[in-house]
């Protein structure tokens, strides 16, 4: 039997590391796997999912723009979190239908826990209010963390995510604003930047307090050198992180869907880390 086919779907997808991790997890434990990067046209991705189901494709993985499409083409079979997002990054085919998940708020929970940052009971500042941040909250949620305050440039966004969440909040507080009102007294225990400040070096214009020791200032991009946002917080005694981790996390919960074993993740974030220093 020829492997089961599977592939990143994007626009760009050039330099997307998906196919790299995958195939480091099918080495690991023994899955036999086909993965590839497809470049969907912006108004071409129902036929670039179509044809590669047709040329016997068992899933596929989804990434920037179409992870809204993806969740409109999977709307009969959602999972529970796929459901909340409003996006999905990870499709399957079972007995010809299509299925959907979205792993990334679960990824970057995985990678908080590498981390070692508690979220249970944590106060949790997440930066942004588009799909990053979607994904992100109900996870942080399930999680176990105890107040969580969503704040954006575009105010209005974040208050109409927070909305969004309103009846899945189960224990914790959800509040909403713009950066400007972000600062806390008593302190965040973790700042997750969702937006794409860093992409263009730029910073969250957040208010003085925010960033200080104790704190993990997490950002979702990952790059070869600490990010302004990374830079900022570290000048104030917080710890630091960069997405890379929860890339390979959010990679790990799709093959675990795809392929029944969960792989672990340790040496493929190092692997990416090295190649990244370069
Ligand atoms: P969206 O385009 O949906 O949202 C962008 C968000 O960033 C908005 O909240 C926007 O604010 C804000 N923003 C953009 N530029 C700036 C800026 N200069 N200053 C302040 N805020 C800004 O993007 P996504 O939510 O899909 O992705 C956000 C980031 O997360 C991306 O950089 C992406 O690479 C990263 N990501 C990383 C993942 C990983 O596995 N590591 C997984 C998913 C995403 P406004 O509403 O005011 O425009």
């Amino acid at each position: 039997r020829p492997p089961k086919r599977y592939a990143v779907i994007g626009n760009p997808i050039a330099h997307s590391r998906s196919p790299s991790i995958h195939a480091d997890f099918a080495r690991q434990t023994g899955v036999e796997l086909q993965y590839e990067r497809l470049l969907a046209p912006l108004d071409g991705f129902d036929d670039t999912l179509d044809r590669l189901h047709a040329a016997g494709g068992a899933g596929a993985n989804v990434t920037v723009p179409f992870k809204v499409q993806a969740w409109q083409r999977a709307s009969r079979h959602l999972s529970p979190r796929a459901r909340l997002a409003g996006a999905v990054n990870t499709l399957w085919w079972q007995d010809g239908e299509l299925y959907g998940c979205n792993t990334d708020g679960i990824g970057l929970v995985r990678d908080l826990e590498r981390l070692e940052a508690p979220l249970a009971g944590a106060s949790i500042l997440v930066l942004g209010a588009g799909g990053a941040a979607r994904g992100a909250i109900p996870a942080l949620i399930e999680a176990g963390c105890a107040r969580v305050r969503v704040a954006n440039r575009t105010e209005s966004r974040a208050v109409e995510l927070a909305r969004l969440f309103a009846s899945e909040t189960h224990n914790a507080t959800l509040e909403a604003g713009g950066f400007g009102a972000a600062a806390d007294p008593t302190g965040w225990d973790i700042v997750i930047n969702a937006t794409a400040s860093s992409l263009a070096d730029e910073l969250p214009a957040l208010p003085e307090g925010v960033y200080r020791p104790g704190v993990l200032a997490y950002d979702m991009v990952y790059s070869a050198q600490p990010t302004a946002f990374m830079r900022e917080a570290s000048q104030h005694g917080a710890r630091t992180a960069d997405g890379l981790g929860m890339l390979v996390e959010q990679a790990a919960e799709s093959f675990a869907i795809w392929h029944g074993v969960r792989p672990s993740t340790a040496q493929t974030i190092a692997r990416l880390r090295a190649e990244l220093a370069r």
